[in-house]
């Protein structure tokens, strides 16, 4: 789809969350956008011009809906970016990101910490299924992302802050390395948001965001996007990976994330500031092991992350309890305010066990394999939130 100019770009992110990809809806003049459902849209008269895997006309639900374009000028807007494309999950855009760019004999540079699914790309689908070469790196540790990539690497993928750690990885020194190593950089973005951090303005070529998690921040629609100024390659992932693999976003999950994203802002804010608290009470609290939160200044990536993130640290806190599995299972079932459920950057609070016998859990820092929880702050009074992480930790004798 041809790029919209915004009209908004010169104002703060909270103006543009409001109107960016909206307007009065031409028939009727109602001041919100219709919701489109229709799967086929009206041909025109002469075919000779119609490419069926192109997403410039609107024809076939796969190819484009309204509402998917509608919010991708809103996601590009919050990153200060030329494109985006919405899909249907955050895994869907990682994927049609991957798939695009990647072929037999590519080298990738991937973090030992990171999404479950992208270790699951590249530990065992690309490399196995495609012969993409897939090399696992600590990307919080820059001597070691040196060491491992060399002049023929093809993309460098971070994440940072990562799920389920909060490491922090330096965007702008791996987008040095990656650059002069002719690698491309993608970051999944997911757990700053936009409020907090922007990496294409650090120089990273791709960043993804699960719009699932803050940009709509309901907990009732799942979506992906892919952001960038690299408008080639980003027309490629559209014909590549949306209309010829078919990770689309329904036009109701989009119209959903669309109303979702207006208030973006405004929610992140107090979460950064809710985060900031519970991070700073949880370090205090006896029988908790460890607090991994980017804001705090106890934590090894704090100084990097008071250089590339702004606004604040994000909503999601990673501690440890000095307790054994079935505790801590025990401790997230009795919480009453904070649901204990998968899933970040809702309204409401959400907590989930990362329990010892996890596959993944050598690969995280040794304070990690033990008592670890992940804690996504909602919205809810900052008081309510402590006062029930504290009974629960009481209940379970913590
Ligand atoms: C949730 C999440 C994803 C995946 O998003 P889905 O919409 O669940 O597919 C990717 N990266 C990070 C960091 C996430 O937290």
């Amino acid at each position: 789809m041809a790029k919209k100019e915004n009209k908004f770009a010169e104002y703060d992110i909270s103006t543009q969350a409001v109107h960016t990809g909206t307007d009065y809806d031409q028939e009727t003049g109602a001041v919100r956008r219709p919701l489109h459902m229709a799967n086929s849209y009206k041909l025109p008269d002469d075919l000779s011009q119609v490419n069926y895997s192109s997403t410039d006309l609107l024809m076939y639900a796969r190819n484009g809906n309204p509402n998917q374009h509608w919010l991708e000028e809103k996601i590009a807007a919050l990153h200060g970016a030329q494109d985006s494309i919405v899909l249907a999950s955050g895994v869907g855009a990682l994927h049609a990101l991957f798939w695009t760019l990647l072929e037999t004999g590519d080298r990738v540079i991937y973090p030992n910490v990171s999404y479950m699914a992208v270790y699951r790309m590249f530990h065992e689908l690309f490399n196995k299924k495609f012969g993409v070469e897939t090399v696992m790196v600590d990307m919080t540790n820059l001597e070691e992302v040196k060491k491992a990539i060399t002049p023929g690497t093809k993309l460098v993928h971070i994440e940072t802050p990562d799920n389920p750690t909060n490491g922090v990885t330096d965007i702008a020194e791996i987008v040095k390395i990656a650059h002069e190593n002719g690698a491309i950089v993608s970051v999944d973005n997911t757990f700053a948001s936009p409020l907090n951090q922007r990496p294409l303005d650090l120089g990273a070529d791709f960043v993804i965001e699960a719009i699932t998690k803050y940009i709509n921040g309901h907990g009732d629609a799942q979506g992906g996007a892919i952001i960038s100024n690299d408008l080639e390659t980003m027309n490629r992932i559209r014909y590549e990976a949306q209309v010829n693999v078919g990770s689309v976003i329904s036009p109701f999950n989009a119209w959903q994330i669309f109303r979702g994203s207006v208030t973006f802002p405004l929610r992140m804010q107090r979460i950064n500031e809710s985060s900031q608290r519970i991070a700073e009470w949880l370090e205090k609290r006896e029988n908790v092991t460890f607090v991994s939160y980017p804001g705090l200044s106890s934590n090894p990536g704090h100084e990097v992350a008071k250089k590339q993130m702004k606004n604040g640290y994000g909503g999601v806190i990673s501690f440890g309890l000095n307790t054994d599995d079935k505790t801590v299972e025990r401790f997230c079932a009795a919480l009453k305010v904070v649901t204990f459920a998968v899933s970040l950057g809702h309204d409401e609070s959400l907590i989930f066990p990362q329990p010892s016998y996890d596959e993944r859990i050598l690969l995280y820092p040794k304070k990690f394999r033990n008592g670890f929880v992940r804690f996504s702050v909602g919205l809810e009074a900052v008081e309510d939130i402590i006062k029930d992480l504290d009974q629960a930790l009481k209940q379970v004798g913590l």
